[in-house]
Protein backbone atom coordinates (compact mmCIF):
# COMPACT_ATOMS: atom_id res chain seq x y z
CA UNK A 1 0.00 0.00 0.00
CA UNK A 2 1.17 3.80 -1.07
CA UNK A 3 2.06 5.06 2.69
CA UNK A 4 -0.20 3.87 5.31
CA UNK A 5 -3.64 3.72 4.43
CA UNK A 6 -4.10 6.22 7.27
CA UNK A 7 -1.04 8.73 6.46
CA UNK A 8 -2.21 9.37 2.83
CA UNK A 9 -5.96 9.21 3.61
CA UNK A 10 -7.51 12.48 2.37
CA UNK A 11 -8.25 13.08 6.25
CA UNK A 12 -4.53 13.63 6.84
CA UNK A 13 -3.19 14.27 3.36
CA UNK A 14 -5.45 17.69 3.17
CA UNK A 15 -4.39 19.93 5.30
CA UNK A 16 -6.36 21.71 7.51
CA UNK A 17 -8.36 25.03 7.24
CA UNK A 18 -8.60 27.38 10.10
CA UNK A 19 -8.03 30.74 11.30
CA UNK A 20 -8.96 32.19 14.14
CA UNK A 21 -5.44 32.66 14.91
CA UNK A 22 -3.60 36.20 14.27
CA UNK A 23 -0.43 36.19 12.65
CA UNK A 24 0.93 39.74 11.53
CA UNK A 25 0.26 39.38 7.53
CA UNK A 26 3.18 39.94 5.54
CA UNK A 27 2.74 42.82 3.46
CA UNK A 28 2.64 42.38 -0.26
CA UNK A 29 5.68 42.83 -2.37
CA UNK A 30 5.99 44.38 -5.60
CA UNK A 31 9.02 45.11 -6.48
CA UNK A 32 9.27 49.02 -7.62
CA UNK A 33 11.07 52.03 -6.72
CA UNK A 34 14.28 52.96 -6.48
CA UNK A 35 17.49 50.74 -7.07
CA UNK A 36 17.71 50.67 -3.25
CA UNK A 37 14.37 49.94 -1.93
CA UNK A 38 14.33 46.92 -4.70
CA UNK A 39 17.49 46.03 -2.79
CA UNK A 40 15.58 46.13 0.58
CA UNK A 41 12.25 43.89 -1.41
CA UNK A 42 14.83 41.42 -2.10
CA UNK A 43 15.92 40.82 0.96
CA UNK A 44 12.50 40.56 2.41
CA UNK A 45 11.43 38.10 0.17
CA UNK A 46 14.17 36.02 1.23
CA UNK A 47 12.98 36.58 4.73
CA UNK A 48 9.77 35.97 3.74
CA UNK A 49 10.79 32.95 1.74
CA UNK A 50 12.47 31.90 5.23
CA UNK A 51 9.02 32.32 7.39
CA UNK A 52 7.48 30.58 4.30
CA UNK A 53 9.55 27.25 5.01
CA UNK A 54 9.13 27.83 8.90
CA UNK A 55 5.34 27.60 8.43
CA UNK A 56 5.63 24.20 6.07
CA UNK A 57 7.93 22.65 8.70
CA UNK A 58 5.23 22.77 11.02
CA UNK A 59 2.89 21.79 9.04
CA UNK A 60 5.21 18.71 8.06
CA UNK A 61 5.99 18.14 11.69
CA UNK A 62 2.53 18.17 12.56
CA UNK A 63 1.74 15.28 9.96
CA UNK A 64 4.58 13.36 11.12
CA UNK A 65 3.65 13.35 14.38
CA UNK A 66 0.00 11.98 13.04
CA UNK A 67 2.01 9.43 11.07
CA UNK A 68 3.92 7.88 14.36
CA UNK A 69 0.18 8.02 15.75
CA UNK A 70 -0.85 6.28 13.31
CA UNK A 71 2.12 3.97 12.53
CA UNK A 72 1.86 3.15 16.31
CA UNK A 73 -1.89 2.72 16.22
CA UNK A 74 -1.64 0.08 13.19
CA UNK A 75 1.59 -1.77 14.87
CA UNK A 76 2.02 -2.14 18.64
CA UNK A 77 -0.83 -0.12 20.64
CA UNK A 78 -3.05 -1.98 22.53
CA UNK A 79 -6.66 -2.53 21.27
CA UNK A 80 -8.16 -0.94 24.52
CA UNK A 81 -5.82 2.57 23.08
CA UNK A 82 -8.27 2.79 20.38
CA UNK A 83 -10.76 5.62 21.33
CA UNK A 84 -7.81 7.90 23.27
CA UNK A 85 -6.13 7.45 20.11
CA UNK A 86 -8.60 8.36 17.57
CA UNK A 87 -9.06 11.41 19.36
CA UNK A 88 -5.49 12.28 19.70
CA UNK A 89 -4.74 11.75 16.02
CA UNK A 90 -8.10 13.69 15.46
CA UNK A 91 -6.63 16.43 17.34
CA UNK A 92 -3.25 16.47 15.56
CA UNK A 93 -5.06 16.30 12.21
CA UNK A 94 -7.05 19.88 13.33
CA UNK A 95 -4.33 21.39 14.67
CA UNK A 96 -2.31 21.02 11.34
CA UNK A 97 -5.43 21.62 9.15
CA UNK A 98 -5.15 24.96 11.18
CA UNK A 99 -1.97 25.99 10.81
CA UNK A 100 -2.44 24.72 6.29
CA UNK A 101 -5.33 27.08 6.32
CA UNK A 102 -4.30 29.83 8.40
CA UNK A 103 -5.28 33.19 6.17
CA UNK A 104 -1.52 34.75 7.05
CA UNK A 105 0.05 31.57 5.12
CA UNK A 106 -2.06 32.68 2.27
CA UNK A 107 -1.18 36.38 2.20
CA UNK A 108 2.62 35.27 3.09
CA UNK A 109 2.11 32.36 -0.31
CA UNK A 110 0.60 35.65 -2.57
CA UNK A 111 3.30 38.18 -1.39
CA UNK A 112 6.14 35.90 -2.81
CA UNK A 113 4.40 34.87 -6.18
CA UNK A 114 6.34 37.73 -7.90
CA UNK A 115 9.44 36.82 -6.25
CA UNK A 116 8.90 33.07 -7.51
CA UNK A 117 7.51 33.79 -11.13
CA UNK A 118 11.24 35.66 -11.36
CA UNK A 119 12.96 32.22 -10.60
CA UNK A 120 13.88 29.43 -12.84
CA UNK A 121 10.92 27.46 -13.10
CA UNK A 122 12.47 23.84 -11.83
CA UNK A 123 13.68 25.99 -8.60
CA UNK A 124 13.17 24.55 -5.10
CA UNK A 125 11.79 27.74 -3.86
CA UNK A 126 9.66 28.61 -7.14
CA UNK A 127 8.64 25.15 -7.04
CA UNK A 128 7.84 25.24 -3.06
CA UNK A 129 5.70 28.35 -3.79
CA UNK A 130 3.94 26.76 -6.27
CA UNK A 131 3.42 23.64 -4.81
CA UNK A 132 2.36 25.87 -1.25
CA UNK A 133 -0.57 27.93 -3.07
CA UNK A 134 -1.89 24.57 -4.66
CA UNK A 135 -2.30 22.74 -1.38
CA UNK A 136 -2.87 25.92 0.84
CA UNK A 137 -6.22 26.73 -2.36
CA UNK A 138 -7.05 23.08 -1.84
CA UNK A 139 -6.96 22.94 2.04
CA UNK A 140 -9.11 26.28 2.62
CA UNK A 141 -12.38 24.71 0.76
CA UNK A 142 -12.25 21.86 3.85
CA UNK A 143 -13.57 22.56 7.37
CA UNK A 144 -11.52 21.84 10.14
CA UNK A 145 -14.05 20.18 11.68
CA UNK A 146 -14.29 17.72 8.76
CA UNK A 147 -10.69 16.92 9.20
CA UNK A 148 -11.13 16.32 12.77
CA UNK A 149 -14.45 14.07 12.31
CA UNK A 150 -13.31 12.61 9.38
CA UNK A 151 -10.13 11.12 11.20
CA UNK A 152 -11.98 10.45 14.37
CA UNK A 153 -14.18 8.11 12.27
CA UNK A 154 -11.50 6.56 10.35
CA UNK A 155 -9.77 5.24 13.83
CA UNK A 156 -13.04 3.92 15.23
CA UNK A 157 -13.84 2.34 11.82
CA UNK A 158 -10.71 0.85 11.17
CA UNK A 159 -10.83 -0.89 14.84
CA UNK A 160 -13.80 -2.00 14.60
CA UNK A 161 -13.07 -3.46 10.93
CA UNK A 162 -9.84 -5.81 12.75
CA UNK A 163 -12.28 -7.63 14.28
CA UNK A 164 -15.23 -7.63 11.92
CA UNK A 165 -13.59 -8.61 9.01
CA UNK A 166 -12.26 -12.11 10.94
CA UNK A 167 -15.39 -12.66 11.82
CA UNK A 168 -17.17 -11.64 8.86
CA UNK A 169 -19.32 -9.66 9.82
CA UNK A 170 -19.86 -6.77 7.54
CA UNK A 171 -23.35 -6.06 9.30
CA UNK A 172 -21.43 -4.66 12.32
CA UNK A 173 -19.19 -2.57 9.76
CA UNK A 174 -22.21 -1.30 7.47
CA UNK A 175 -22.61 1.94 9.11
CA UNK A 176 -19.30 3.00 9.70
CA UNK A 177 -19.08 2.56 6.06
CA UNK A 178 -22.31 4.26 5.00
CA UNK A 179 -20.68 7.02 7.46
CA UNK A 180 -17.63 7.03 5.33
CA UNK A 181 -19.37 7.26 2.34
CA UNK A 182 -21.46 10.32 3.68
CA UNK A 183 -17.55 11.89 4.77
CA UNK A 184 -16.41 11.21 1.67
CA UNK A 185 -19.55 13.01 -0.69
CA UNK A 186 -19.13 15.95 1.60
CA UNK A 187 -15.39 16.11 0.83
CA UNK A 188 -15.83 16.06 -2.80
CA UNK A 189 -18.82 18.35 -2.17
CA UNK A 190 -15.98 21.54 -1.28
CA UNK A 191 -14.58 20.96 -4.67
CA UNK A 192 -17.42 22.15 -6.31
CA UNK A 193 -18.11 22.52 -9.37
CA UNK A 194 -16.63 19.34 -10.60
CA UNK A 195 -17.70 16.77 -13.82
CA UNK A 196 -18.25 13.71 -11.57
CA UNK A 197 -17.68 13.30 -7.79
CA UNK A 198 -14.93 11.28 -7.89
CA UNK A 199 -12.66 13.57 -9.29
CA UNK A 200 -11.72 15.75 -6.49
CA UNK A 201 -11.07 12.32 -4.56
CA UNK A 202 -8.91 11.03 -7.72
CA UNK A 203 -7.75 14.23 -8.46
CA UNK A 204 -6.00 14.66 -4.22
CA UNK A 205 -4.56 11.29 -4.69
CA UNK A 206 -2.93 11.37 -8.27
CA UNK A 207 -3.25 14.87 -9.63
CA UNK A 208 -4.09 15.43 -13.25
CA UNK A 209 -6.44 12.84 -13.50
CA UNK A 210 -10.46 12.17 -13.52
CA UNK A 211 -13.09 9.61 -13.52
CA UNK A 212 -13.27 10.06 -17.38
CA UNK A 213 -9.73 9.57 -17.85
CA UNK A 214 -9.67 6.46 -16.01
CA UNK A 215 -12.27 4.89 -17.28
CA UNK A 216 -10.70 5.20 -20.76
CA UNK A 217 -7.76 4.12 -19.23
CA UNK A 218 -8.92 0.94 -17.81
CA UNK A 219 -11.30 0.16 -20.82
CA UNK A 220 -8.15 0.32 -22.81
CA UNK A 221 -5.93 -2.16 -20.34
CA UNK A 222 -9.15 -4.29 -20.30
CA UNK A 223 -9.42 -4.90 -23.98
CA UNK A 224 -5.46 -6.08 -24.00
CA UNK A 225 -5.88 -7.81 -20.66
CA UNK A 226 -8.79 -9.86 -20.73
CA UNK A 227 -7.37 -11.89 -23.66
CA UNK A 228 -4.39 -13.06 -22.05
CA UNK A 229 -6.13 -13.53 -19.13
CA UNK A 230 -8.59 -15.95 -21.24
CA UNK A 231 -5.42 -17.85 -22.25
CA UNK A 232 -3.27 -18.55 -19.34
CA UNK A 233 -6.17 -19.74 -16.92
CA UNK A 234 -7.22 -21.92 -19.57
CA UNK A 235 -4.08 -23.79 -19.22
CA UNK A 236 -3.33 -26.02 -15.97
CA UNK A 237 -2.49 -24.12 -12.99
CA UNK A 238 1.04 -23.96 -12.19
CA UNK A 239 2.37 -25.79 -9.33
CA UNK A 240 2.98 -23.54 -5.57
CA UNK A 241 3.21 -26.38 -3.46
CA UNK A 242 7.17 -25.48 -3.09
CA UNK A 243 6.04 -22.29 -0.63
CA UNK A 244 3.49 -24.07 1.17
CA UNK A 245 4.42 -25.53 4.24
CA UNK A 246 5.63 -24.32 7.61
CA UNK A 247 8.36 -21.51 7.22
CA UNK A 248 9.06 -19.96 10.95
CA UNK A 249 8.27 -16.74 11.18
CA UNK A 250 11.54 -15.27 12.42
CA UNK A 251 13.60 -16.62 9.42
CA UNK A 252 10.80 -15.05 7.25
CA UNK A 253 11.33 -12.08 8.66
CA UNK A 254 14.68 -11.60 8.82
CA UNK A 255 15.52 -12.82 4.76
CA UNK A 256 12.53 -10.45 3.56
CA UNK A 257 14.48 -7.74 5.40
CA UNK A 258 17.79 -8.66 4.36
CA UNK A 259 16.69 -8.70 0.55
CA UNK A 260 15.19 -5.19 0.95
CA UNK A 261 18.42 -3.32 2.62
CA UNK A 262 20.25 -5.46 -0.66
CA UNK A 263 17.66 -3.55 -2.87
CA UNK A 264 18.72 -0.08 -1.10
CA UNK A 265 16.39 0.40 1.00
CA UNK A 266 18.94 1.92 4.29
CA UNK A 267 18.36 0.70 7.72
CA UNK A 268 20.21 3.17 9.43
CA UNK A 269 16.72 5.43 8.43
CA UNK A 270 14.36 2.63 8.52
CA UNK A 271 12.69 -0.55 10.06
CA UNK A 272 10.29 -3.00 9.97
CA UNK A 273 7.42 -4.23 12.22
CA UNK A 274 4.56 -6.31 12.08
CA UNK A 275 0.62 -5.25 10.83
CA UNK A 276 -2.52 -6.47 9.50
CA UNK A 277 -2.05 -4.72 6.21
CA UNK A 278 1.63 -3.51 5.10
CA UNK A 279 2.35 -0.20 4.58
CA UNK A 280 5.10 2.29 4.22
CA UNK A 281 5.14 5.37 6.22
CA UNK A 282 7.55 8.48 6.49
CA UNK A 283 7.89 10.47 9.52
CA UNK A 284 11.19 12.76 8.03
CA UNK A 285 14.22 12.19 5.83
CA UNK A 286 15.73 10.05 8.46
CA UNK A 287 12.93 8.14 9.44
CA UNK A 288 10.85 5.91 6.65
CA UNK A 289 9.48 2.78 7.80
CA UNK A 290 7.93 -0.45 6.59
CA UNK A 291 5.80 -2.86 7.96
CA UNK A 292 4.85 -6.61 6.65
CA UNK A 293 2.20 -9.63 7.83
CA UNK A 294 3.99 -12.94 8.08
CA UNK A 295 2.36 -16.15 7.47
CA UNK A 296 3.56 -19.38 8.83
CA UNK A 297 2.12 -21.34 5.94
CA UNK A 298 2.68 -19.17 3.22
CA UNK A 299 6.24 -18.08 2.13
CA UNK A 300 5.34 -15.54 -0.32
CA UNK A 301 3.15 -13.17 1.55
CA UNK A 302 5.91 -11.34 3.58
CA UNK A 303 8.63 -11.58 1.56
CA UNK A 304 6.73 -10.29 -1.34
CA UNK A 305 4.92 -7.71 0.57
CA UNK A 306 8.09 -6.57 2.47
CA UNK A 307 9.66 -5.79 -1.00
CA UNK A 308 6.71 -4.30 -1.75
CA UNK A 309 7.10 -1.54 0.84
CA UNK A 310 10.34 -0.94 0.56
CA UNK A 311 9.96 -0.44 -2.97
CA UNK A 312 7.57 2.77 -1.41
CA UNK A 313 10.34 2.99 1.26
CA UNK A 314 13.08 3.56 -1.07
CA UNK A 315 10.95 5.96 -3.01
CA UNK A 316 10.59 8.17 0.11
CA UNK A 317 14.23 7.98 1.19
CA UNK A 318 15.80 9.12 -1.81
CA UNK A 319 14.03 12.48 -2.10
CA UNK A 320 16.57 15.12 -1.75
CA UNK A 321 17.27 16.30 1.76
CA UNK A 322 16.71 19.75 0.60
CA UNK A 323 12.91 19.20 0.34
CA UNK A 324 12.59 17.08 3.30
CA UNK A 325 10.37 19.19 5.72
CA UNK A 326 8.35 21.26 2.73
CA UNK A 327 5.48 19.86 0.86
CA UNK A 328 7.69 18.71 -1.92
CA UNK A 329 9.30 16.17 0.37
CA UNK A 330 7.56 13.17 -0.34
CA UNK A 331 6.58 11.05 -3.57
CA UNK A 332 4.36 12.68 -6.07
CA UNK A 333 1.23 11.00 -6.07
CA UNK A 334 -0.37 7.50 -5.62
CA UNK A 335 0.27 6.11 -9.22
CA UNK A 336 4.23 6.83 -9.28
CA UNK A 337 4.39 5.48 -5.72
CA UNK A 338 3.02 2.39 -6.73
CA UNK A 339 4.84 2.21 -9.77
CA UNK A 340 7.61 1.78 -7.39
CA UNK A 341 6.54 -0.69 -4.89
CA UNK A 342 5.58 -2.71 -8.07
CA UNK A 343 8.65 -2.17 -10.05
CA UNK A 344 10.89 -3.89 -6.87
CA UNK A 345 8.18 -6.10 -6.08
CA UNK A 346 7.06 -7.45 -9.09
CA UNK A 347 9.63 -6.60 -12.28
CA UNK A 348 12.41 -6.96 -9.93
CA UNK A 349 11.25 -9.42 -7.21
CA UNK A 350 9.62 -11.99 -9.30
CA UNK A 351 11.78 -12.29 -12.07
CA UNK A 352 14.18 -15.14 -13.08
CA UNK A 353 17.23 -13.37 -12.73
CA UNK A 354 16.34 -11.54 -9.80
CA UNK A 355 15.72 -15.46 -7.89
CA UNK A 356 19.30 -17.12 -9.75
CA UNK A 357 20.96 -15.15 -7.19
CA UNK A 358 18.73 -15.63 -4.29
CA UNK A 359 17.27 -19.20 -4.32
CA UNK A 360 20.46 -20.51 -3.37
CA UNK A 361 19.77 -18.46 -0.18
CA UNK A 362 16.56 -19.22 0.55
CA UNK A 363 17.27 -23.35 0.26
CA UNK A 364 19.72 -23.25 3.04
CA UNK A 365 17.03 -21.06 4.95
CA UNK A 366 14.80 -23.82 4.14
CA UNK A 367 15.86 -26.88 3.25
CA UNK A 368 13.29 -29.29 4.35
CA UNK A 369 10.82 -26.87 1.52
CA UNK A 370 13.38 -26.24 -0.78
CA UNK A 371 15.61 -29.32 -1.29
CA UNK A 372 15.44 -30.70 -4.55
CA UNK A 373 13.14 -27.92 -6.07
CA UNK A 374 14.89 -26.29 -9.28
CA UNK A 375 14.78 -22.93 -9.50
CA UNK A 376 12.29 -23.06 -12.48
CA UNK A 377 9.75 -24.61 -10.33
CA UNK A 378 9.96 -21.91 -7.53
CA UNK A 379 10.31 -19.18 -10.23
CA UNK A 380 7.09 -20.38 -12.15
CA UNK A 381 5.90 -21.02 -8.17
CA UNK A 382 5.95 -17.03 -7.57
CA UNK A 383 4.59 -16.10 -10.90
CA UNK A 384 1.19 -18.27 -10.80
CA UNK A 385 -1.74 -17.30 -12.40
CA UNK A 386 -4.44 -17.97 -10.76
CA UNK A 387 -8.19 -16.34 -10.44
CA UNK A 388 -7.91 -15.76 -6.53
CA UNK A 389 -10.70 -13.81 -4.64
CA UNK A 390 -8.33 -11.70 -2.71
CA UNK A 391 -6.89 -8.44 -4.45
CA UNK A 392 -3.12 -8.83 -2.34
CA UNK A 393 -2.99 -12.30 -3.24
CA UNK A 394 -3.85 -11.50 -6.94
CA UNK A 395 -0.78 -12.41 -9.39
CA UNK A 396 -0.01 -9.65 -11.87
CA UNK A 397 -2.15 -10.65 -14.20
CA UNK A 398 -5.43 -10.52 -13.00
CA UNK A 399 -4.40 -8.03 -10.03
CA UNK A 400 -5.94 -5.10 -12.04
CA UNK A 401 -9.06 -6.83 -12.63
CA UNK A 402 -9.41 -6.42 -9.15
CA UNK A 403 -8.75 -2.52 -9.20
CA UNK A 404 -11.47 -1.86 -11.84
CA UNK A 405 -13.97 -3.64 -9.91
CA UNK A 406 -13.45 -1.74 -6.61
CA UNK A 407 -12.99 1.63 -8.63
CA UNK A 408 -16.08 0.74 -10.38
CA UNK A 409 -17.88 -0.25 -6.90
CA UNK A 410 -17.05 2.75 -5.66
CA UNK A 411 -18.16 5.34 -8.29
CA UNK A 412 -21.61 3.61 -7.73
CA UNK A 413 -21.42 4.42 -4.10
CA UNK A 414 -20.60 7.71 -5.20
CA UNK A 415 -22.62 8.37 -7.41
CA UNK A 416 -26.08 7.21 -5.39
CA UNK A 417 -26.28 3.77 -7.75
CA UNK A 418 -25.30 1.34 -4.87
CA UNK A 419 -26.41 1.45 -1.60
CA UNK A 420 -23.87 0.33 1.18
CA UNK A 421 -26.46 -2.34 2.14
CA UNK A 422 -25.83 -3.50 -1.47
CA UNK A 423 -22.13 -3.79 -1.49
CA UNK A 424 -21.95 -7.87 -0.25
CA UNK A 425 -24.09 -8.10 -3.30
CA UNK A 426 -22.47 -6.52 -5.60
CA UNK A 427 -19.23 -7.67 -4.81
CA UNK A 428 -20.22 -11.20 -5.49
CA UNK A 429 -21.78 -10.32 -8.68
CA UNK A 430 -18.79 -8.85 -9.98
CA UNK A 431 -16.46 -11.05 -8.84
CA UNK A 432 -18.75 -13.72 -10.88
CA UNK A 433 -18.81 -11.74 -14.35
CA UNK A 434 -15.14 -10.40 -13.92
CA UNK A 435 -13.10 -13.62 -12.75
CA UNK A 436 -15.42 -16.28 -12.56
CA UNK A 437 -15.94 -16.61 -8.71
CA UNK A 438 -17.44 -15.92 -6.04
CA UNK A 439 -15.49 -15.55 -2.59
CA UNK A 440 -16.76 -17.75 0.24
CA UNK A 441 -18.00 -14.92 2.25
CA UNK A 442 -17.65 -11.31 2.99
CA UNK A 443 -14.41 -11.59 4.62
CA UNK A 444 -12.46 -12.32 1.40
CA UNK A 445 -15.33 -10.48 -0.13
CA UNK A 446 -16.08 -6.54 0.55
CA UNK A 447 -14.28 -6.44 3.86
CA UNK A 448 -10.92 -7.44 2.74
CA UNK A 449 -8.84 -4.32 1.80
CA UNK A 450 -8.40 -1.60 4.73
CA UNK A 451 -8.92 1.12 2.35
CA UNK A 452 -13.21 1.73 3.03
CA UNK A 453 -12.74 1.29 6.51
CA UNK A 454 -9.65 3.28 7.08
CA UNK A 455 -8.97 6.33 4.59
CA UNK A 456 -12.11 6.64 2.63
CA UNK A 457 -14.26 6.10 -0.57
CA UNK A 458 -13.03 7.38 -3.55
CA UNK A 459 -9.44 7.53 -5.36
CA UNK A 460 -7.44 5.05 -3.33
CA UNK A 461 -7.16 2.32 -5.68
CA UNK A 462 -6.64 3.64 -9.27
CA UNK A 463 -3.29 4.04 -8.27
CA UNK A 464 -2.27 0.30 -8.04
CA UNK A 465 -3.01 0.30 -11.87
CA UNK A 466 -1.47 3.04 -13.24
CA UNK A 467 1.63 2.10 -10.81
CA UNK A 468 1.68 -1.31 -12.85
CA UNK A 469 1.62 0.73 -16.40
CA UNK A 470 4.15 2.81 -15.02
CA UNK A 471 6.17 0.15 -13.09
CA UNK A 472 7.12 -1.19 -16.47
CA UNK A 473 7.38 2.08 -18.13
CA UNK A 474 10.17 3.08 -15.75
CA UNK A 475 11.64 0.03 -15.80
CA UNK A 476 12.26 -0.31 -19.65
CA UNK A 477 13.24 3.54 -19.39
CA UNK A 478 16.08 2.94 -16.90
CA UNK A 479 17.48 -0.61 -18.68
CA UNK A 480 17.44 1.58 -22.06
CA UNK A 481 19.38 3.71 -20.37
CA UNK A 482 21.98 1.33 -18.92
CA UNK A 483 21.50 -2.15 -20.70
CA UNK A 484 23.64 -4.24 -17.98
CA UNK A 485 20.97 -4.06 -15.53
CA UNK A 486 19.19 -7.10 -15.69
CA UNK A 487 22.50 -9.16 -15.52
CA UNK A 488 23.27 -7.07 -12.46
CA UNK A 489 20.40 -8.09 -10.76
CA UNK A 490 21.05 -12.07 -11.47
CA UNK A 491 24.12 -11.13 -9.57
CA UNK A 492 22.49 -9.61 -6.70
CA UNK A 493 23.52 -6.08 -7.49
CA UNK A 494 20.77 -3.18 -7.52
CA UNK A 495 23.20 -0.11 -7.07
CA UNK A 496 22.69 1.54 -11.40
CA UNK A 497 18.80 0.31 -11.66
CA UNK A 498 18.34 2.36 -7.74
CA UNK A 499 20.61 5.07 -9.11
CA UNK A 500 18.49 5.52 -12.42
CA UNK A 501 15.31 5.63 -10.11
CA UNK A 502 16.99 8.18 -7.60
CA UNK A 503 17.98 10.17 -10.08
CA UNK A 504 15.23 10.69 -12.39
CA UNK A 505 12.34 9.64 -10.03
CA UNK A 506 13.33 9.48 -6.27
CA UNK A 507 14.76 13.07 -5.67
CA UNK A 508 12.32 15.39 -7.39
CA UNK A 509 10.17 14.65 -4.60
CA UNK A 510 6.79 16.19 -5.36
CA UNK A 511 8.79 18.97 -7.43
CA UNK A 512 7.13 18.13 -10.62
CA UNK A 513 3.40 16.94 -11.57
CA UNK A 514 3.34 13.31 -12.01
CA UNK A 515 2.62 13.81 -15.89
CA UNK A 516 6.09 16.21 -15.92
CA UNK A 517 7.74 13.44 -14.34
CA UNK A 518 7.23 10.96 -16.16
CA UNK A 519 7.81 12.75 -19.45
CA UNK A 520 10.98 13.90 -18.19
CA UNK A 521 12.17 10.47 -16.83
CA UNK A 522 10.77 8.18 -19.90
CA UNK A 523 10.96 10.73 -22.75
CA UNK A 524 7.18 10.19 -23.45
CA UNK A 525 3.76 10.65 -21.04
CA UNK A 526 2.61 7.50 -19.29
CA UNK A 527 1.87 4.78 -21.90
CA UNK A 528 0.40 1.02 -21.52
CA UNK A 529 3.13 0.09 -24.60
CA UNK A 530 6.25 -1.38 -22.08
CA UNK A 531 3.58 -2.87 -19.48
CA UNK A 532 1.82 -5.03 -22.26
CA UNK A 533 4.82 -5.90 -23.69
CA UNK A 534 6.33 -6.77 -19.63
CA UNK A 535 3.02 -9.21 -19.36
CA UNK A 536 3.16 -10.91 -22.77
CA UNK A 537 6.96 -11.66 -22.33
CA UNK A 538 7.28 -12.55 -19.37
CA UNK A 539 3.62 -14.65 -19.09
CA UNK A 540 4.26 -15.57 -22.68
CA UNK A 541 7.29 -17.50 -21.65
CA UNK A 542 5.75 -18.91 -18.73
CA UNK A 543 2.93 -20.14 -20.39
CA UNK A 544 3.77 -20.51 -24.06
CA UNK A 545 1.44 -17.98 -25.63
CA UNK A 546 1.04 -17.33 -28.62
CA UNK A 547 2.85 -14.00 -29.64
CA UNK A 548 -1.04 -12.59 -30.04
CA UNK A 549 -2.41 -13.54 -26.77
ZN1 LIG B 1 1.76 -0.15 -2.33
Amino acid sequence: MKKTARKKSRATKVKGRQPKRRVPAPKATKAKGPPAKRKAVRRSAEDRLQELRQRLLEISDLGAVGSVLGWDEATYMPTGGSAGRGRQSATVSRIRHERAIDPALGRLIDSLTRHAESLPTDSDDATLVRVARRDYEKAIRVPADWVERSNKHGSASYDAWTRARPADDFATMRPYLEKTLALSREYAGFFKPYDRIADPLIDMADEGMTTASIQKLFADLRRELVPIVRAITAQPIADDRCLRGTFREQPQLAFSLDVAARLGYDLDRGRLDKTHHPFCTRFGAGDVRITTRVREDDLGDALFSTVHEAGHAMYEQGVAAALDGTPLGGGVSAGVHESQSRLWENVVGRSRAFWEHFFPALQRLYPDQFQGVALDTFYRAINKVERSPIRTDADEVTYNLHVMMRFDLELDMLEGRLAVKDLPDAWRARMQADLGLEPADDRDGCLQDVHWYYGGIGGGFQGYTIGNILSAQFYAAAVKASPGIPSEIAAGEFKTLHGWLTNNLYRHGSKFTPDDLIERATGEPMTMRPYLAYLRGKYGELYSLPAAA
